[in-house]
């Protein structure tokens, strides 16, 4: 067996990892390095960078628990050139290896830099797929191949076929694939009453060690770490999964789209960075929601909803990041090009709905689908802020970002730069969506029903201001009519007042305030 090198990422945390199978463990050193880059390029918030570093410090211990030898580069190791590629050729010339193994990379340029290491290098190495995502890149190229348009429902259809998830005789479970309707409840004036308390994650040793090296390291970037409470080890993922099938699960369906003021998590399960890091493997979380149907614990609608995200979403969003990169990054269909406002970075806005969210995701790394989708990302799309930008904000927020998952959800699902190519319309929708959703209207100095006026909601005014300025771009999709014909319903008058209304709001923007 030759010497090899085996060079983990980390999100690549799993003793399953594709480049850690049918290798002789005694010939194999497995490389591991904690990188300023990866904290800088953007400034990531605190929490994610400490969810990293200690999930790979304890997944490092757990090589080594299993006869791994293991080169490990910490932040703070002399001579740490803070990149991964650079990283990469030390190791070549340390080690002098004679195969290099890898999994692929969930990020393009990461791909792209440590394959043209390997190249120039001339060793003999390999990249394998990473079987940790259960369908593999070529597996959705091939989906794609011929097809007019995407959708994440047909693509969903076939994984519930191909995992046999949810079906009976070849059929869906309730012979329906999808049970959408029943996913967009809300809570009502009584709010979600007393939620169950989750288990908690007080940091360890190593956690502790990380939290006070971060803070020494990226005293800049965004969030702080007195409340860290995320599980770092498979072990800590896993009891945090066993909760939200028992006691959130039964509820997820109902609720998953409902947003309250002072609870960021409701019935959501807080998995995504585990599942992102592979402290979990996708298919476990996915059976064991499936099998709290079979025993009666969770209805239908909650399983079927939470399956469809992991099953189907998740997957279909990494399918569409390798099928569009790299030029996803430079895709505008609506030629947005203001700056992203202030108040992303700060929470200090008089529109209660962005203040909670916006600070909640400040304090915690976390905001939930639809506060991301329907209130962040809403806002932006309608106001028209560059994809460069609010790419970069997401990709810096949140505990779970990864770039295979946050960029078409963001610059895709969110902001429809890609004209179409992953959702069939643009989310678009006026504050009444929000209040219709959550209670934080009641809260807010503006009222949701007004697009003009003193009290005019900034959605309101800008959903009407953002339909008027693209209806020629909009008017090729028939999804569109229905909020299209409304506009024609507004005289020239009402026009006017709110393109006045939201030329005010942008300048408050750009100026710093609203
Ligand atoms: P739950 O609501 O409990 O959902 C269960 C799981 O389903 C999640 O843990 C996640 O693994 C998966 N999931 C659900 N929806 C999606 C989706 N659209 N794409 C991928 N996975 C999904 N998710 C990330 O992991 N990283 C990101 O950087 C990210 N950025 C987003 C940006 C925008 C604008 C939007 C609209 C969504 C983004 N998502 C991202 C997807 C989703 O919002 C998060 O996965 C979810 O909020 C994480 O919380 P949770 O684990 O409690 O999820
Ligand atoms: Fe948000 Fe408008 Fe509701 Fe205020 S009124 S919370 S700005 S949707």
């Amino acid at each position: 067996m030759p010497k090899t090198l085996v060079f983990l990422l980390g999100d690549q945390l799993n003793l399953s990892i594709a480049a850690l199978n049918q290798l002789n463990k005694s010939n194999t050193i497995v490389l591991m390095a904690e990188v300023r880059q990866e904290s800088t390029k953007v400034p990531s918030h605190k929490v994610r960078t400490v969810m990293f570093l200690s999930a790979m410090r304890h997944f490092k211990e757990i090589l080594t628990a299993n006869g791994y030898a293991v080169d490990y580069i910490a932040l703070d190791t002399p001579d740490n050139t803070h990149t991964l590629h650079t990283e990469l050729k030390r190791a070549l010339d340390r080690h002098k290896p004679e195969k290099v193994v890898i999994t692929e990379p969930g990020e393009w340029q990461i791909q792209q830099d440590l394959i043209a290491v390997l190249e120039a290098s001339k060793v003999a190495y390999e990249c394998r797929d990473d079987d940790l995502f259960l369908s593999s890149v070529k597996d959705f190229k091939a989906h794609a191949k011929g097809r007019k348009q995407l959708r994440m429902e047909f693509f969903y259809r076939e994984m519930r076929k191909r995992y046999d998830i949810l079906m009976e005789n070849g059929k869906p479970l309730q012979d329906q694939w999808n049970f959408d309707a029943k996913n967009r409840g809300s809570f009502g004036k009584k709010g979600p009453g007393l939620l169950p308390i989750a288990p908690q994650f007080p940091p360890d040793e190593i956690t502790q060690a990380v939290i006070q090296t971060v803070d020494a390291h990226f005293p800049e970037n965004p969030g702080q770490l007195s409340y860290f409470d995320w599980p770092v080890t498979t072990e800590q993922a896993t009891v945090l999964l066993d909760f939200f099938v028992a006691y959130l699960l039964p509820q997820f369906g109902q609720y998953q789209d409902a947003m309250w003021t002072g609870q960021p998590y409701l019935y959501h399960s807080k998995l995504s960075a585990a599942l992102n890091l592979k402290l979990l493997n996708p298919l476990t979380v996915i059976k064991k929601a499936e099998q709290a149907y079979y025993d009666g614990q969770a209805p239908i609608e909650a399983v079927e909803g939470f399956i469809r995200q992991i099953l189907g979403w998740r997957e279909y969003i990494r399918g569409m990041y390798w099928l569009f990169m790299p030029a996803y990054t430079t895709m505008n269909f609506f030629d947005a090009d203001e700056p992203l406002p202030e108040l992303f970075w700060t929470g200090k806005t008089t529109m209660y709905c962005l203040k909670e969210t916006v600070q909640q995701t400040l304090d915690y790394g976390y905001a939930h689908h639809i506060q991301r989708l329907m209130v962040t990302g809403l806002f932006s799309l309608m106001l028209g802020v560059k994809p460069g930008e609010i790419h970069a904000w997401y990709l810096a927020v949140y505990l779970d970002a990864v770039e295979w998952a946050e960029l078409p959800n963001v610059l895709g699902m969110s902001q429809f730069v890609d004209g179409g190519k992953l959702a069939s319309k643009p989310y678009v929708a006026t504050g009444k969506y929000i209040q219709r959703m959550s209670n934080y209207c009641n809260a807010c100095h503006y009222d949701p029903a007004e697009s003009t006026g003193d009290k005019a909601c900034p959605f309101t005014t800008f959903y009407w201001d953002f339909l008027d300025r693209h209806q020629s771009k909009l008017k090729a999709n028939q999804r569109m009519g229905l909020q299209l014909r409304n506009l024609t319903r507004l005289t020239d008058q009402q026009r006017e007042a709110i393109q006045a209304k939201a030329k005010a709001y942008r300048n408050a923007l750009r100026a710093g305030g609203l």
